[in-house]
């Protein structure tokens, strides 16, 4: 059985010097011994240089390696590091970093910090910094599983399962079709931001649940013919999961299909949901599924807090007036299409989500895809899902209509577990095994690697 790996952490790049504090003594470079205390790196002509506080040269070299004397009592400190760039909750906090240390010169220009660490410790403060320690273990344990499947696929070399993961094709004149990639990182395994998974470091405190959901899962990943999954997940599918193809690239996988978030189809709805008819019966009705809750206790241990404004998103309304959506389409397609006429569902996924959207404008005609271009492109921030019935109201004159309602299923692109669903699936006993299975189906439990090594 294979040894747990050890996986690379892209904390922090800058051009400037960067200062960190060390609370334990550290080898550099398996020479020098720097006892706790303040010290910061710089770039010199391509070069790294450590410096003590006071800017006394400690050494110069092409990469600056700091090795803990003893691992688990190891700490770094960085200050206020960005976090959360390009999101709503872009800001700085301080990081409190466990384990081995690498400070490089990345193109040339900038310096960039590295932390090593085993796979399962990652695990734990990933898994502790994304969801509450509260929520129910085996919920917890079917993430730990998913996340560490998807840290192993970008150990692997494979990241997404898509062959060209950033090639979504160029806009022509009236179509825009756009997806996000998982674009691999150069020079360290996976990044601390969100554009990776949260990674907050060494946590004070990790809730019981938490650690137990990694440790009673060591090892553990999910493979679908001897290949490791590529795990997508979301926060609520609306009822039926989506296929993966109206997400990203045009691709058949497997174990990513849309599948009903229940034991059995709800009753006095037709299928399937990408017919227009199923779809605006399913979506504007109330169907039974897993991730139908409004469990305040379970939704608060799944959502972050700054999720937990709306509990209304297994079904949910809005609306635009003519301006509005006139002015937002403008703005996010960058095209003049002048009033709009109307919104066409043109092609819908497994759970009703749109994938092609047609937007007749009184100028001109745009189609607009996959399922996160439209929820982009429909509001002045993002729909929650695509999965939407789309009416229009009054009318202003020549067949302009003065409104439109859109009615929505789900939060999220509702490929592979449904975040809610599976919480509520833990709370009435299910295992975690059996809840992968729910949402991955036809793949299996495998171990990677077994019982702790003594460090
Ligand atoms: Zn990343
Ligand atoms: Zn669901």
């Amino acid at each position: 059985m294979a040894k747990e790996p050890k996986i690379s952490v892209g904390v922090m790049a800058a051009q400037e010097p960067i200062e960190f504090h060390l609370l334990t003594s550290f080898e550099v470079n398996g020479k020098i011994t720097l006892s706790p205390g303040d010290y910061k790196v710089c770039l010199d002509r391509g070069r790294v240089s450590l410096l003590t506080h006071e800017g006394q040269l400690i050494t110069r070299d092409r990469l600056i390696r700091l090795l803990p004397k003893r691992f688990q009592e190891s700490r770094l400190l960085l200050r206020q590091i960005p976090i959360g760039r390009g999101f709503h909750w872009e800001g700085r906090q301080d990081l409190t970093l466990q384990g081995e240390f690498q400070v490089q010169c990345s193109k040339g220009k900038e310096l960039q910090v590295i932390s090593w660490l085993p796979l399962e410790m990652y695990l734990s403060s990933v898994i502790g910094s994304e969801m509450s320690g509260t929520a129910p273990l085996e919920f917890l344990k079917a993430h730990a599983v998913i996340s560490r499947s998807w840290a192993m696929r970008i150990m692997e070399g494979k990241g997404s399962v898509s062959l060209s993961p950033s090639s979504t094709p160029e806009p022509t004149e009236d179509t825009i079709l756009r997806w996000t990639g998982t674009e691999i990182h150069q020079g360290f395994d996976v990044c601390a931001d969100d554009h990776c998974q949260r990674y907050r470091g060494f946590l004070e405190e990790t809730a019981r649940n938490t650690e137990s959901a990694v440790r009673e899962t060591r090892g553990e990943i999910l493979t679908y013919k001897d290949e490791t999954c590529d795990t997508r997940y979301s926060k609520c599918c609306g009822g039926m999961t989506e296929n993966f193809s109206t997400a990203w690239e045009d691709q058949n996988v497997p174990y990513l299909r849309g599948l009903h978030d229940n034991d059995r189809p709800s009753p006095g709805f037709s299928f399937p949901l990408s017919e227009e008819r199923n779809a605006e019966a399913w979506i504007t009705g109330s169907p039974e599924a897993f991730c139908k809750t409004r469990n305040r206790e379970i939704l608060e241990t799944v959502l972050s807090p700054s999720d937990r404004t709306t509990r209304d998103f297994y079904r949910w309304e809005t609306s635009h007036s003519q301006d509005e959506i006139c002015g937002i389409v403008t703005q996010k397609t960058g095209r003049q299409l002048g009033w709009i006429r109307d919104l066409l569902a043109l092609e819908r996924g497994a759970s009703g989500r749109i994938s092609r959207l047609r937007i007749v404008g009184t100028a001109r005609t745009l189609t607009v895809g996959k399922e996160l271009e439209i929820r982009r492109i429909l509001s002045p921030t993002h729909l929650y899902s695509s999965a939407l019935v789309i009416k229009k109201e009054g009318e202003r004159r020549d067949g302009i209509p003065s409104a439109f309602r859109l009615t929505g299923a789900g939060w999220g692109h509702g490929v592979g577990l449904c975040q809610i669903g599976a919480a509520v699936m833990a709370t009435h006993g299910r295992t975690y095994g059996e809840i992968l299975r729910h949402y991955f189906p036809n793949t299996h439990l495998s171990k990677l690697y077994g019982s702790a090594e003594v460090r």
